[in-house]
């Protein structure tokens, strides 16, 4: 895990889906670096720092766009966040990244992960859209040009710290579309990236509605790419974080790891020194993080895990690995509720685990442990599950 800090919620960018668009200020509307409580910030990574175990050892820039800030003002923080004994990285859009920027990155080792859904011909919901989701074309398509070059700029230099590209109808409704994506994972395995995540989008209302996958298109996109992957170096999620829990595993993306909206997985810290919950609720509206930290008892206890399997998941061979999701994705809007996106997880956890039973035979997967509100409990306690044995294990 990471602790994400933003310097400005502004953004140089306006996508079309972004999660944080309801109260994201329009682009050169905020300069809210000029705000910046910097011992406000110290005493929240102080404070952040007793919680390492729970909070991770890095410092992600984040936003809005980080890269929105002065060059000076990203500096300052880099030197507070390593002189508090953190390692810094950044997540961007890639776009306004220059070669002073890329000095700045080697100067304080900060790894860049970059936000980007394809090829310019299928990352077209990210770019300048305005509030009604009318896009400003020749501003969009120089957008997608640069964060291209920008993308191969950072992998060649070794400061790519990954790519989360957003599954969409854009990017992923079809098979030609589907073709793209893949052409463009292989496209970064060639140049030397790492890691790829891929993130289902998700939109309660607005222009952005229309482009969700529903859990049918967004099964037979993770099949189809999780299958293309097997044939390439790169490590991408979900697909080996499935693989990881079937394992008996703990370890695993956020989304899988009963996460609480109020009290999430990830930590956040704004330009006040505030200490929030994930940057996935910021178009929620800001909320502050319960004082019990590192985490609630309600989160500890995974309350809200418990409850789904004791109810709406409670028929879901799967729910005692997935944990009902990101609760930013509920059904309905209901972050109590299981993500949306449930049934698609599943049938691609049924892929790999039949692939694994094909691979292992004599494996005991998790899968056939009946108490699934057990195997939670042990698994929260430090247990990990023992394939060969069938049985938990320290
Ligand atoms: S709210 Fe969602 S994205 Fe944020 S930490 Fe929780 S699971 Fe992860």
């Amino acid at each position: 895990m990471a602790i994400l800090l933003y310097p400005t919620r502004g953004c140089n960018l306006g996508c079309l889906y972004c999660f944080q668009r309801p109260g994201l200020p329009r682009p050169g509307a905020m300069r809210d670096w000029e705000e910046m409580d910097w011992e406000g910030i110290r005493k929240a990574l102080r404070l952040l720092k007793q919680y390492r175990n729970s909070c991770g050892t890095e410092v992600v820039l984040h936003g809005g766009e980080p890269t929105s800030v002065p060059l000076d003002v990203l500096e300052r923080l880099m030197k507070l966040i390593r002189s508090e004994g953190f390692n810094v990285g950044m997540q961007s859009n890639g776009y306004a990244i220059t070669e002073d920027h890329i000095r700045l990155f080697k100067r304080y080792g900060c790894h860049v992960g970059i936000s980007v859904d394809g090829f310019p011909d299928i990352n077209t919901l990210r770019g300048f859209f305005d509030e009604q989701g009318r896009e400003i074309k020749p501003a969009s398509e120089e957008y997608r040009k640069r964060v291209m070059e920008n993308l191969e700029i950072l992998i060649s230099e070794k400061l790519c710290g990954g790519v989360i590209t957003i599954l969409h109808r854009a990017n992923a409704g079809d098979a030609r579309r589907l073709e793209r994506l893949k052409e463009f994972l292989k496209w970064l395995e060639e140049r030397g990236a790492q890691s790829v995540r891929l993130n289902p989008m998700s939109a309660d209302a607005g222009p952005a509605k229309a482009y969700e996958l529903t859990n049918e298109e967004l099964a037979r996109a993770y099949i189809e790419l999780y299958e293309y992957c097997k044939g390439l170096r790169l490590k991408v999620s979900p697909f080996i974080d499935m693989r990881r829990t079937l394992l008996g595993e703990r370890e695993t993306v956020c989304w899988f790891s009963g996460c609480h909206l109020y009290d999430s997985l990830v930590w956040a810290i704004d330009n006040r020194g505030n200490i929030l919950s994930c940057d996935r609720i910021l178009g929620w509206g800001t909320l502050l993080r319960p004082s019990q930290l590192p985490h609630t008892d309600m989160f500890r206890m995974q309350v809200r895990t418990l409850a789904l399997l004791q109810t709406e998941l409670r028929d879901d061979p799967y729910a005692h690995l997935h944990r009902g999701g990101c609760p930013a994705e509920g059904i309905g809007g209901d972050w109590r509720r299981p993500s949306r996106f449930v049934p698609a997880f599943d049938k691609l956890f049924a892929k790999i685990e039949e692939d694994l039973r094909k691979a292992l035979p004599d494996a005991i997967f998790p899968t056939e442990y009946p108490d699934k509100v057990r195997y939670v409990k042990m698994i929260d306690a430090g247990y990990r599950w023992d394939i060969w044995r069938g049985d938990f294990t320290r």
